[in-house]
């Protein structure tokens, strides 16, 4: 028993060892490639769509990078400064393919962006935002920001300074992942949300649990009653959209509908719908 523990043991301690070597190797390249022109760094664009008539209404912001998924990179730069530049590459690079899109003659209504809760605990990031509207020529109205329970749990002044500042200019805040957390629905009550994201795990669950179903119907019902918008995310069958529309979810997001696209697909995506 005692040989097969200390293997265990010796087991575990090396991948725990391999672990954290790829982590270094990946903060190294990360940090590398933010230095040097955010090289094998891309964004694309998901299609948003209203669920009545599977039009484009907008679409989510979802960075990549050829040496990592965003569930790995993503959080490993959240650990470290790494958010902060990454954070502000995406941004400016939102804003300059809203830009291209609207010189290619495609005035996307919406573009929703993912924010960290550093880059709101500890950055102007409003003024970056405001300033990037500002040098890119766009209506800060067409912006959405996309923000988790946790970038809201802490509140410190910086919170409420950016968050502040985004309703001053009219930049739309989304809540992500909703129903995952331990408090979201005060954080409605507390915060100027207007768009609430269905999480992925409800939707996947349609057709199979019926509290499911019972908790998507209670985020429309509540959607409704105060207001806001709510977005369905991981739309992947036609069973789950049925349910859905029939459940008059307005607003949807998933591989049924498209995955997320480099820009010039999108473009191509775009044109098709409407027909150019
Ligand atoms: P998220 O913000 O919840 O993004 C939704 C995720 O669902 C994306 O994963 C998207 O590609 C995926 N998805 C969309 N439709 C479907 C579907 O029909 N089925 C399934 N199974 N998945 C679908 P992705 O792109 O891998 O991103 C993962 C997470 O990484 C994001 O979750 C977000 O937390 C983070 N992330 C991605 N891009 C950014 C970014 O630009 N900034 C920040 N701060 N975080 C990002
Ligand atoms: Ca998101
Ligand atoms: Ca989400
Ligand atoms: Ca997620």
């Amino acid at each position: 028993a005692a040989k097969e523990n200390k293997s265990g043991y010796a087991f575990f301690d090396i991948s725990l060892s391999q672990r954290v070597r790829r982590r270094n190797m990946l903060e190294l390249a990360l940090r590398s490639a933010l230095d040097h022109d955010s090289k094998g760094l891309w964004l694309t664009l998901q299609p948003q769509v209203d669920l009545q008539t599977e039009q484009i209404v907008g679409a989510e912001v979802l960075v990549r990078w050829d040496q990592a998924g965003p569930d790995e990179f993503v959080p490993l730069a959240e650990g470290s400064d790494l958010i902060l530049l990454l954070g502000d590459w995406i941004l400016e690079q939102s804003l300059r393919h809203l830009q291209e899109l609207d010189q290619a003659g495609i005035h996307l209504p919406r573009l929703s962006i993912n924010l960290s809760a550093a880059q709101l605990e500890r950055q102007a990031v409003a003024e970056r935002v405001h300033e990037l509207v500002v040098h890119y020529g766009i209506d800060p109205r067409r912006l959405e920001m996309e923000i988790t329970e946790t970038a809201l749990m802490s509140a410190t002044e910086q919170v409420r300074e950016n968050i502040r500042q985004f309703r001053m200019l009219g930049i739309g805040l989304a809540l992500d992942d909703f129903g995952t957390g331990y408090s979201s629905l005060s954080l409605l009550k507390d915060w100027p949300v207007q768009v609430v994201k269905i999480d992925t795990s409800f939707v996947r669950a349609i057709g199979e649990s019926e509290a499911a179903e019972s908790i998507i119907r209670g985020i429309l019902a509540m959607g409704r009653s105060m207001g806001l918008q709510v977005v369905a995310e991981g739309i992947e069958t036609d069973e789950q959209a049925a349910f859905l529309v029939a459940e008059q979810c307005p607003l949807g997001q998933g591989y049924r509908y498209a995955k997320p696209l480099v820009l010039t697909l999108f473009m191509e995506r775009w044109q098709q719908q409407n027909g150019i």
